[in-house]
């Protein structure tokens, strides 16, 4: 147990060494470590009641604004950003930084040429706080958000804060931000589809839609700057390999509007399979937990648009088969098993261990207690293998492990 003084002063020591340190930290996490207590306190939607984080004030520069651009995200929302002199924030350069939206930058009255303020904490992209004054500088003119998509030339429509391209998919910065979604990490997870390579398919129309993507050839993707035989290969590869995706991470990848992967993954389990999700009216969509009649709205909206139909009969056309999903299934291998990590796995990404025990009926909890099935012990395991031994949970490494989730190597 400790004091808030205490800690209150591990947390000002620990600011003071911050620099000296060989690796970026962003404060402290404050933990109960009383198990029962901890059992008591349980869980919010996405972490414990028993930690908290104390952060650190964000590290800021001042530097200069060269210029305001407007980017165009797969939304369509108008974002502006400021183009900086490259600063050393904390010990990464920062050369541009988000200002929002046209409210805030009129509220921080930020223009080109300005002396800023700006911060950045932890990953989030960097932000300008505010303008420093320059008493006697002539000042350009104030910002103004554009009337056309610097992207496609529509006109652009406001919606309350946010200022929004109405053109949909006909917008090529909507398309290729809805294609480096589609191919991100947590998606499809296409690797060597990043931005420029998705900007090159659209600007050369190769690709009008994701569904678009399987049906590039090998010597397609050879056209491309910065192509060569193997990696035009390896780029076919990745993508012919997503043609039997996941329902939960195929619903994430499509980018519904509201649809997180989270969401994804409850619509999945409701629903077990994409024409059943389909179908399903507002009303029945609400009854899925955490589902409110904003997120049902975006979903029925999604699948009753014309554009997006197209799409999906276009993927289906080209060989998407999108797997079914079961959950709750009795006799799932792993149903009602509770693993916790600990350490640093050699052989899976964490991500993909969850989603695997997941698949199989089991669930990952963050931390052990005497309801945990088994801890998986990676390299350097923390203080959750002391926590196994001391409640007699078992201990399984990763070898153990890889044979219960049945993967082949
Ligand atoms: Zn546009």
């Amino acid at each position: 147990m400790f004091t808030f003084e205490e800690i209150s002063r591990y947390h000002a020591d620990l600011y003071e060494q911050r620099d000296d340190l060989d690796f970026e930290i962003d404060g402290i996490v404050i933990k109960v470590d009383d198990y029962r207590l901890r059992e008591e306190l349980g869980m919010r939607e996405r972490s414990p009641r028993w930690a908290m984080a104390w952060k650190f004030p964000p590290r800021e520069e001042i530097t200069v604004v060269e210029d305001i651009v407007v980017s165009v995200g797969r939304t369509g929302v108008l974002t502006p950003l400021a183009l900086l002199q490259p600063v050393d924030v904390g010990g990464v350069t920062v050369s541009r930084a988000t200002l929002h939206n046209e409210d805030e930058v009129r509220r921080k009255d930020i223009r080109p040429k300005d002396r800023v303020r700006v911060a950045r904490a932890g990953d989030v992209i960097p932000e300008v706080v505010e303008r420093v004054e320059e008493p006697g500088r002539k000042r350009s003119a104030p910002f103004v958000m554009p009337e056309n998509c610097p992207a496609c030339g529509a006109k652009v429509v406001k919606e309350g804060a946010y200022t929004i391209c109405p053109a949909g998919l006909s917008c090529p910065a909507q398309l290729v931000g809805r294609i480096c979604h589609y191919a991100s990490r947590n998606a499809l997870n296409i690797e060597g589809l990043g931005r420029e390579t998705a900007k090159q398919l659209v600007e050369r129309g190769m690709v009008r839609n994701v569904a678009d993507l399987y049906s590039l050839t090998v010597e397609d993707l050879l056209t491309l700057e910065g192509f060569a035989r193997k990696s035009a290969g390896a780029l076919y590869d990745a993508i012919q390999a997503t043609k039997k995706p996941r329902l939960d991470r195929f619903l994430y990848a499509l980018g519904i509007p509201l649809v997180g992967e989270r969401t994804a993954r409850l619509l999945a389990r409701r629903y077990g399979n994409l024409a059943a999700l389909r179908q399903a009216t507002e009303e029945d969509l609400m009854q899925t937990p955490e589902i409110g009649p904003e997120i049902a709205r975006s979903v029925v909206a999604f699948f009753r648009e014309k554009e997006n139909r197209e799409v999906l009969a276009a993927l289906e056309k080209n060989g998407v088969e999108v797997q079914p999903q079961r959950d709750n299934a009795v006799g799932l291998p792993l149903q009602g098993k509770t693993f916790v990590f600990t350490g640093s796995l050699q052989r899976f990404r964490r991500e993909e261990a969850k989603e695997r025990v997941e698949a199989l009926g089991g669930r990952i909890a963050s931390s052990v207690s005497k309801k945990t099935d088994y801890v998986v012990a990676g390299a350097d395991p923390g203080g959750k293998l002391d926590d196994a031994r001391r409640l007699g949970v078992q201990v399984i490494n990763e070898e153990e492990f890889e044979r219960m989730i049945g993967r082949s190597p």
